[in-house]
């Protein structure tokens, strides 16, 4: 996967949803949790919020965005083997690491994460930026521009 650092301007995959104009004109698009082994990040210290990370799967399982074709995976150090393609509290895989989920803050700037966030804070401990938890805590989803 890509690095990028925790809310620097978005540039991944801007024409992802279709259409010319994917996300509103104005709008601040910036990454969160774009992780790649040899760069720090920041964790929780002990557990993170259970509502968050609850909030986190539906996110993943009902708005995943942005669908690619392969799979993104996780390059961190991991237990042996431990599989992180895992289920939702409903039983449906997830499929990490295969599109996007995208929410907004208060202030109208969206935030775009990999939905392999979910297995980065899950399993890693990462602690994204405190505008995504309580987007996410909010279940402040970005709306999809329809297809034209
Ligand atoms: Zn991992």
């Amino acid at each position: 996967m890509t690095y990028y650092p925790d809310l620097t301007p978005y540039v991944y995959w801007p024409e992802c949803v279709v259409g010319d104009q994917p996300y509103p004109d104005g709008v601040e698009v910036l990454n969160v949790g774009w992780l790649e082994a040899g760069h720090d990040f920041p964790t929780f210290e002990g557990d993170p919020d259970p509502q968050f990370l609850k909030n986190l799967i539906t996110l993943v399982a009902d708005h995943s965005v942005c669908a690619t074709r392969g799979f993104h995976d996780c390059d961190q150090r991991h237990m042996d083997g431990e599989d992180f393609q895992f289920q939702s509290d409903d039983g449906r895989d997830l499929f990490l690491g295969s599109a996007e989920v995208h929410v907004v803050t208060p202030d109208g700037r969206w935030l775009i994460a990999p939905n392999l966030v979910v297995h980065y804070v899950r399993d890693h401990g990462y602690r994204p930026p405190e505008e995504f938890v309580e987007a996410v805590e909010a279940m402040r989803v970005a709306p999809v521009t329809p297809s034209p």
